[in-house]
Formats: C-alpha cells, sequence, structure tokens
C-alpha cells in the first residue's frame, strides 16, 4: 500500500485529520504511540496510507520529526505569529497587544504585528501605530480587508509557513483570513452570531489550509490572557527593544523604574523606545509585583 506525507489538522476524540495530497482524511493512529512513544499533536507531519479513498479513511504510520511545539496552545510546527489589531472600532488597547507579544516571545515564536481596518482610521493613525513596533523590532502590516490594501504583502508573508492568529475578536481576523485564502475558511460575524451557530459544537485547535504548505492555526479562547507565570525581574527579557538600551543601565538587575542612569528610561526619553510600550511595561510590571503569590 502507497503511502503519503500529510499534515494533522485536527483531532477530535481518537481521530486525526490529514490534510494530504488535496483532502482530508479521518486517520487512526493506531500503531504510532507503541512504537514511537509519542502523542501526535495538531501540526504534525505524518506518513498515512489511504484506508478508503471514497470515504476518505487514512491511517497515520509515521510522525516525521517535529521543528518545534508551542505549549500554549499545544500544536507543533507553528513558524510565526500573525497579531492582528484594528486601527479603530475597536479601538486598540496596545496593553493586551504587548501581552500577545511576550507570551509568544516566551515561545519564542516570531511575531508579525498587523493593524486591520485602515479604512476606518484617522489620518496618519495607522502608520503611528506600525512605528511604535517596527521600533520595537517587529515586522508590521497596514491592511484592510475592505479596501484590499496590503493583502499581497499580507499573503506573502503567510506563504509556506504555518502561522498562529492572535487578537480580539471584532478586529477582522476572520475576515482578512477570509481574503487571503479566497474563500470562507473561518467564520466572520458578531460574537453573538458566532456563539448561536457554534453552541453544540465543541471547538478544538485546527489548522486551516490556506494554500500549499501554507497553514493558519485558529485556537479557541486564544484571546482571553491571564496572568503568565513569571517573575517581574524577567518582564524586560521579553522586550526586544530593551536589549541595546539596557546595556547601559548601572545595575546589571535594573528594573527600569526607579534606578538611576538606566539605559532603557534613558532610550525613552531620545525617542528610541516608544513611550507607550515603556508605560505598558510599568503596567505590566506592577501587575506582576502585586501578584498573589501562591
Ligand atoms: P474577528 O472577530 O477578528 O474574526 O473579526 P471579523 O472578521 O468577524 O470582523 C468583524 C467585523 O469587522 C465584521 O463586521 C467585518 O465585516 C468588519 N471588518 C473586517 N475587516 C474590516 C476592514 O478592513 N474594514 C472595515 N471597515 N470593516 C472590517
Ligand atoms: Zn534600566
Amino acid at each position: 500500500m502507497s503511502e503519503i506525507k500529510g499534515k494533522i489538522i485536527k483531532g477530535i476524540g481518537g481521530f486525526y485529520y490529514v490534510n494530504a495530497a488535496n483532502c482530508v482524511y479521518e486517520c487512526k493512529a493506531k500503531g504510532i504511540f507503541r512504537k514511537d512513544h509519542r502523542k501526535p499533536l495538531v501540526g504534525d507531519d505524518v506518513n498515512m496510507e489511504i484506508l478508503d479513498e471514497e470515504k476518505l479513511l487514512g491511517s497515520i504510520t509515521e510522525l516525521l520529526p517535529r521543528k518545534s511545539e508551542l505549549i500554549r496552545p499545544a500544536v507543533a510546527n507553528v513558524d510565526q505569529a500573525l497579531i492582528i489589531f484594528a486601527v479603530a472600532s475597536p479601538q486598540p488597547a496596545l496593553n493586551l497587544l504587548d501581552r500577545f507579544l511576550i507570551m509568544m516571545e516566551q515561545q519564542k515564536l516570531p511575531c508579525l504585528v498587523c493593524f486591520n481596518k485602515e479604512d476606518l482610521g484617522k489620518s496618519g493613525e495607522g502608520r503611528r501605530l506600525c512605528e511604535i513596533y517596527e521600533k520595537a523590532g517587529y515586522k508590521t502590516l497596514l491592511v484592510s480587508a475592505l479596501t484590499g490594501e496590503g493583502l499581497k504583502e499580507l499573503a506573502e508573508l503567510l506563504e509556506g509557513r504555518t502561522t498562529t492568529v492572535a487578537g480580539p475578536s471584532g478586529v477582522g481576523k476572520s475576515s482578512l483570513i477570509n481574503a487571503v485564502a479566497g474563500r470562507e475558511v473561518m467564520e466572520t460575524g458578531t460574537i453573538s452570531e458566532r456563539i448561536e451557530r457554534g453552541k453544540h459544537t465543541t471547538r478544538h485547535s485546527e489548522l486551516f489550509c490556506i494554500g500549499s504548505d501554507t497553514f493558519i492555526l485558529d485556537t479557541p479562547g486564544f484571546s482571553s490572557l491571564d496572568l503568565f507565570a513569571m517573575e517581574k525581574e524577567d518582564l524586560g527579557n521579553f522586550y526586544p527593544d530593551f536589549i541595546g538600551p539596557e546595556k547601559n543601565c548601572r545595575f546589571t538587575l535594573c528594573s527600569h523604574i526607579h534606578e538611576p542612569d538606566c539605559g532603557v528610561k534613558a532610550a525613552v526619553e531620545e525617542g528610541n523606545i516608544s513611550r507607550e510600550r515603556y508605560e505598558n511595561y510599568k503596567l505590566l510590571y506592577e501587575e506582576l509585583k502585586n501578584k498573589r503569590k501562591y
């Protein structure tokens, strides 16, 4: 029997759904656990054999080596994160955007920062937002799912990669992914509409194939962030924009808040670190400081 290569896009109740040769096969992974002592994850590349070409049934015969593994959510082989906020409607909460970035930095995942709904922003607002994050070292994109602005560049950055998408609801995540895919892969609409439609289905992490070797990870509940487990002293390590300036701090364990001769504060004064990023850093630092220790 011939084997083909594929990717696990979903796992439900002992079944794995494998995207292979432009089809999705429902597979069991019987021998795999015993043979490899590894549990297959969404995102895993596998070899499978087709059991029934018409009913699209198959069997996973081999788990291929994992390039990487995310913990939250538990998914293999994710290449990058796409963090989407809107220029307006809803107004972007940069504090939340920074939390997403910190969470991705903790997992060492490269991040793209995307601002959607450029058509609704005041003149210059989208550029201003992008500059904050370009200065911090991130690749940024200013797009509109409505007018199509920036979508070609977005598509190029997604092509051939597996990307996890994060952002608050209503910013246009589904609209953007559908626009890039050229068909409806993700549901759009208001939250209440979606809750109504989704009432009777349990949702799981799922990869959507939007082109050859191009996958998008939609993770339900991913946008509700609880306080990450971290010591306040470590927070600064997840700000790429602090790395250069903190070499100039007088103290090696500088919190960049009250200490004299702080390179980070100097960089904020000189405009090399965005003041908004820094103010949000202080808020998060306070939050971690006040967190109850268990
Ligand atoms: P999600 O919750 O992040 O997936 O957001 P949706 O894709 O469901 O979009 C939320 C709402 O914003 C929908 O009514 C979309 O039609 C609208 N929307 C999405 N992108 C744009 C855009 O670029 N411009 C404008 N004006 N509206 C948009
Ligand atoms: Zn400092």
